[in-house]
């Protein structure tokens, strides 16, 4: 049979996180499933987003950790990354991810349709001329990098172009303040180029809790970055492969060999005629989902970055197979709580946040909240001449102290917040907290003991 003439049960659009969860999911269950993707299976995570930044992130902390060998009685010099030998076995190894994320679908029956698809109505698509339908259609299509629309930005690189440069770029502009551009500014700092960050207001990662903000600044400032506050651009310009970024207040910012924009992400609907289905967008182009991922149109889904919410691998492959878990496994009820999801900033020292901030805490509940806070230098510290500090906070509610909200700065905060996602979504108190023994000596065991 050609492809042509197929019809599934669930056809996934997007072979990336959400997509992939989803259809295998659905394919578990005995549905007659396919994904239809035209790059490299994995989507975004995989090629361009969560494992290579994660390699370059892991890559900066051997830099660090070298560094401080010396305090430590080494007998070690610290040289200079190889970017290239770096970028080539990061390169190899999301190969081997990808040659995985095939054989998985060949193993669980899931056709895997290669190119892009094209709404025909709401209950098929087209491939490269052939026409797929089903039952039901999962769009899975992600995101791509936001470019701002002023004279000279397609001199600039986003995230994708990142992780495409052959050598590192010595001195840098990184224009952003939330996650890409904090976790890139940091790694290529980290690996050695001078880097100047322009933010629009007066601190990092503003979606977040004030403190984590700003305790990343005094850390990555430590480490010799320049952030730029304030600094709304209106102009990028290039002579001989020199830019320079034009303030909207007239400040000029010269000299750099790369500029890389991290301003957001929009949903990719390119080419996809999503308007033939009749499926609807919201004002910023993301599709509209109920809670159960449902579209405005019965038998067409919509799951992961092109939804706009919590953009987040887990949170996709979550959506996704609790998605199928409704459809095809008698479970009509399943679907994804956005509430409490846990997330990290890849930084050094990394950053751990989940649940509602304090401002937030405080707009919902006024004085019925109570703050924890704790900071200090952690104990590997007390050897090495490079220092990074620990800011924790806990956010309470109510008489019961309800813990709302737990922030961490400092090493170890992307391993540490795990476990405590789980308390808190179990609805723990700080008396839970309080009741809980110290491992010691960790820096963990401060968010057990604060007072
Ligand atoms: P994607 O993974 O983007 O997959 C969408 C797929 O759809 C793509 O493969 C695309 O080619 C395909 N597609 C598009 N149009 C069509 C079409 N018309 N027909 C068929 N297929 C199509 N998240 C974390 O949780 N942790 C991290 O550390 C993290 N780091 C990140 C770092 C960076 C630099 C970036 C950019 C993102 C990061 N994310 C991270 C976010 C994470 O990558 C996304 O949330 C996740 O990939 C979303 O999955 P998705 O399935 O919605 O979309
Ligand atoms: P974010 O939404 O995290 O941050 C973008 C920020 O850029 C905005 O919050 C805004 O901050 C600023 N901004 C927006 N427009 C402009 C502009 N024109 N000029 C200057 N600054 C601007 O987006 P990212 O692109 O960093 O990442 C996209 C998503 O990918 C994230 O939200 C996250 O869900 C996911 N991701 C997750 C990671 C992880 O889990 N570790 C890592 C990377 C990405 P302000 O208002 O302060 O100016």
């Amino acid at each position: 049979m050609t492809v042509s003439e197929q019809t599934f049960d669930l056809i996934s659009i997007g072979g990336g996180s959400g997509g992939l969860a989803c259809a295998q999911r659905a394919a578990e269950y005995g549905a007659k499933t396919a994904v239809i993707e035209p790059q490299r299976l994995g989507g975004t995570c995989v090629n361009v987003g969560c494992v290579p930044k994660k390699i370059m992130w892991n890559a900066a902390g051997v830099g660090l950790s070298v560094h401080d060998a010396k305090d430590y009685g080494f007998d070690v010099k610290v040289g200079e990354v190889d970017w290239a030998h770096l970028k080539r076995k990061r390169d190899a190894y999301v190969l081997r991810l990808n040659g995985i994320y095939e054989r998985n679908l060949a193993a669980k029956g899931v056709v895997y349709v290669r190119g892009a698809a094209r709404f025909v109505d709401a209950g098929t698509v087209e491939v490269k001329g052939q026409r797929l339908s089903a039952r039901h259609i999962v769009i899975a299509t992600g995101g791509r990098p936001t470019l701002p629309g002023l004279p000279g930005a397609e001199l600039g690189i986003t995230s994708d172009g990142f992780f495409e440069l052959p050598s590192r770029p010595q001195r840098v502009a990184v224009v952003g303040s939330g996650y890409i551009a904090c976790e890139l500014a940091a790694s290529f700092r980290e690996l050695g180029s001078e880097v100047q960050q322009f933010v629009r207001r007066d601190r990092l990662l503003t979606n977040f809790d004030a403190m984590l903000g700003k305790s990343l600044m005094r850390e990555v400032r430590a480490l010799g970055m320049i952030i730029h506050e304030h600094v709304v651009l209106a102009a990028v310009s290039d002579v001989s492969g020199q830019k320079t970024l034009v303030a909207e207040d007239g400040r000029e910012f010269a000299g750099f060999d790369c500029l890389l924009w991290a301003i957001g992400r929009d949903a990719n609907l390119a080419g996809l005629d999503v308007q033939k289905a009749g499926v609807a967008l919201d004002p910023s182009s993301y599709i509209v989902t109920d809670a159960f991922q449902n579209t405005n149109v019965a038998g067409v889904y919509a799951i992961g970055d092109v939804t706009g919410r919590a953009a987040l691998t887990p949170v996709a492959i979550a959506a996704g197979r609790r998605l199928s878990d409704r459809l095809f496994g008698a479970k009509p009820e399943r679907h994804l709580d956005y509430n409490l999801i846990p997330t990290v900033i890849f930084t050094h020292p990394p950053i751990g946040t989940v649940g509602m901030s304090e401002a937030e805490a405080r707009a919902q509940y006024g004085d019925a909240v109570k703050v924890y806070v704790a900071d200090f230098t952690p104990m590997y510290h007390a050897m090495t001449s490079r220092k990074t500090h620990t800011d924790m906070k806990l956010v309470c509610v109510g008489s019961e102290q309800r813990i709302v909200g737990c922030h961490i700065l400092g090493t170890g905060a992307d391993e540490m917040l795990q476990g405590f996602a789980v308390a808190i979504r179990m609805g723990a108190t700080k008396a839970d907290f309080d009741d809980t023994v110290a491992i010691h000596p960790t820096s963990a065991e401060e968010l057990v003991t604060m007072r």
